[in-house]
């Protein structure tokens, strides 16, 4: 078959994928892997690591090979067609899997391999493999009986589905509001720079004026600067409204279209449905059966002491705000949408500080240096942009970076796609695109993707980050650092895979810190006219001001964690959604958006990512991360020998052993969450 997704060896053909060869391409892998394991279970008796799980591994490669491209088109580079295409192959992905793990011949197989002789001779990382293997076939029903196992199949189907239509949704009701401004007084209050993306935006859409929409590059800064009170409300009504039941078009009008409200019962429904077949009481059990955390009870605990913590600074913090409003403008009821606003005056008021005055400093391809030089203290590793155009890409923006270690070994490559677009989905990510692997043939290095929606360069500007963004991009190569410097030799539990949800966060949450440390900063700063780094005086601004309204946002992320957790903890066909964020946001929450609010319609981290029941994984990961930057603080931040062995302890491990156990070997100790309370200013 002439079909480019099948034929390469290790770079996607990026040029030649087109939407319609997603479906026979896929078929085609599905159906000779299955023909192949029939034959693996047929052809041995004494199953072995190297006559069937290093095969099957093989196989399921095979596969990931062929669809990481696919994955990642629908997230970058959506097309109407590439949707329709992908949506087809999600069902017959989802029976794949299922047919799997629940397959009793296979799982016979998994388990003689577990209870052979050999067994006890390897290596953790193989034990391991086989371990998650035989728990992920009881995930999947295998010791159900045939009708519900049909049933569970039917389900992943379904829930497949959905939590595609429900990003869909969200992406769908973004892009359906705009609105074009001809006066530009009523524009005052926003920063130059991306007054002139919102004539671009207008431009590239043969309006004159400037062209409003609810993408974050513009919906942030506007609701952050924009004097004008009631377009600033408009904004966020629209924003706030997508993918509900009265989502905004661009003429103003109304529509539930994209309603994800059915979209969601359907999920809760299902997902509970599903793990009651396998016997779990609830969907938060079953999340919890793979993670760090061990009960619901001692998650809910963990928010709730946290909220309890952070509850008197926010409250503090939000009086502060309401006298500063008042005050400044005679505002008696502070609204959601004065909230962005008067913060960033406040900011300004009490630290000179504004978000816009750093970007200056921080010029993307310096940022990226500085960051290269950052982990090639931490880590000893070397990054070269790759620039011959040698390996394909989707789109001329994307960067291909090659990472090698000292001593010279090659150790993976990212892509780097930095800018945002239309038809891409919001915020940043890392995703796998190859798994480390050893072969017969040798090392197959990783390969990942990390992706953000930065602001695109302006009329041949360079461009400038804000420290939020320089943020953002040390987080996703946290993860990409996860993912490429393992040393596991198996994919199934190298790099990110097979690491617990809740301790995944951790590499990419510690490497925020160094962008709070002069030392660091000096390597990733420098004006873009004049080179120079961040001076003191700014820095020191800066540092005052990390902490502003730290216990308003903890509250905000322990609310959505809270939410998460006990829409799938208490579970009940008729829960009612909105009554269940009502009710936790009056038990934690000091900031209560108006009635119309429906931010749990484009929820899309528990509805279609991976976080259901496992949103609070950002806060728990944060103890780790925070409590192993302590460290670093300890040591020095570029101490080379805690570098080394974090790198040994966590990166290289992958998911080859539990996350507690690999933290406790980096620290020397269980988790702590002082270091924590201290980075956010809660305690001394
Ligand atoms: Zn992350």
């Amino acid at each position: 078959m002439n079909n480019p997704l099948l034929n390469f060896e290790k770079f996607a053909p990026y040029s030649k994928i087109k939407p319609q060869d997603v479906l026979p391409a896929l078929d085609s892998v599905l159906d000779q892997n299955r023909a192949k394991m029939q034959d693996l279970v047929k052809e041995n008796q004494n199953y072995t690591w190297e006559n069937f799980i290093e095969p099957m591994i093989a196989l399921n490669n095979r596969l990931n090979q062929v669809w990481s491209p696919v994955r990642n088109l629908h997230s970058v580079a959506d097309s109407e067609e590439l949707r329709e295409y992908y949506n087809q192959a999600l069902p017959k992905l989802s029976e794949y899997s299922s047919g799997i793990g629940q397959n009793p011949d296979l799982y016979r197989a998994y388990q003689a391999v577990s209870q052979s002789a050999e067994f006890n001779q390897y290596s953790t990382a193989q034990q391991q493999t086989i371990n998650n293997e035989l728990r992920d076939f009881r995930l999947s029903g295998i010791h159900l009986p045939p009708e519900q196992q049909a049933r569970y199949k039917e389900i992943q189907q379904q829930l497949s589905t959905l939590s595609s239509r429900f990003s869909e949704n969200v992406l769908d009701a973004t892009h359906a509001w705009k609105k074009n401004i001809t006066d530009e007084s009523l524009l005052t209050g926003l920063p130059e720079n991306i007054k002139a993306l919102l004539k671009q935006h207008a431009e590239q859409n043969g309006l004159s004026g400037w062209l409003i929409t609810l993408d974050n590059p513009i919906y942030i800064p506007c609701l952050n600067y924009l004097d004008n009170r009631a377009l600033r409300e408009e904004i966020y009504t629209a924003f706030v409204s997508r993918a509900s039941e009265h989502s905004r078009l661009a003429n103003g009008e109304i529509t539930a279209q994209w309603d994800n409200l059915p979209v969601m019962q359907q999920i809760l429904a299902l997902r509970h449905e599903k793990v009651q077949l396998l016997g779990f009481k609830n969907y938060a059990e079953y999340s919890l059966y793979t993670k760090m955390a061990k009960t619901p009870e001692q998650v809910v605990e963990f928010l709730l002491d946290l909220a309890q913590k952070a509850r008197p600074l926010a409250e503090q913090e939000l009086t502060e705000l309401q006298a500063f409003a008042q005050q400044n403008a005679g505002l008696t009821q502070l609204e959601l949408w004065d909230v962005p606003y008067f913060s960033e005056k406040l900011r300004l008021h009490n630290y000179a500080l504004s978000q816009e005055s750093l970007r200056p400093y921080f010029p993307l391809n310096k940022v990226l240096d500085g960051l290269f030089a950052v982990l090639q203290r931490l880590y000893q590793i070397q990054f070269k942009t790759l620039t011959d155009g040698s390996i394909e890409t989707w789109h001329p923006e994307v960067k291909v970076i090659e990472i090698t270690d000292k001593e010279g070994n090659l150790r993976g490559h990212l892509y780097l796609d930095v800018y945002a677009r239309a038809g891409k989905r919001q915020g940043a990510w890392l995703d796998g695109c190859i798994d480390r692997h050893r072969t017969a043939n040798g090392v197959q290095t990783p390969i990942g993707y990390i992706v953000c929606n930065f602001t695109p360069p302006l009329n041949n500007q360079p461009t400038l980050l804000t420290h939020g963004e320089v943020l953002t991009l040390f987080h996703e190569f946290g993860h990409g650092m996860h993912h490429l410097l393992t040393q596991i030799d198996y994919s199934p539990v190298a790099g990110i895979s097979g690491v617990a949800w809740d301790a995944v966060e951790l590499p990419s949450q510690l490497m925020e810190n160094w962008c709070w440390e002069r030392e660091a900063l000096n390597l990733i700063s420098g004006h873009y006219q004049t080179g120079e780094a961040i001076p003191e005086e700014l820095y020191r601004k800066m540092i005052a001001a990390k902490n502003f309204q730290a216990g308003l946002f903890t509250l905000r992320q322990i609310e959505f964690a809270l939410f998460d957790f006990r829409l799938h903890w208490q579970y009940q066909p008729d829960i009612n959604v909105q009554q269940l964020l009502d009710g936790v946001r009056k038990e934690v929450s000091v900031l209560i958006p108006p009635a119309f609010n429906r931010f749990q319609n484009t929820f899309n981290h528990i509805f279609s990512g991976g976080y259901a029941a496992g949103y609070y994984s950002y806060k728990w990961a944060e103890v780790l991360s925070a409590d192993a930057f302590s460290l670093f603080e300890e040591k020095g931040i570029f101490d080379a020998e805690t570098g080394q062995r974090f790198l040994n302890t966590v990166l290289a491990k992958g998911g080859s052993q539990e996350a507690m156990d690999l933290f406790i070997e980096f620290r020397g100790r269980p988790p702590k969450i002082d270091a924590l309370l201290r980075h956010l200013g809660m305690k001394n």
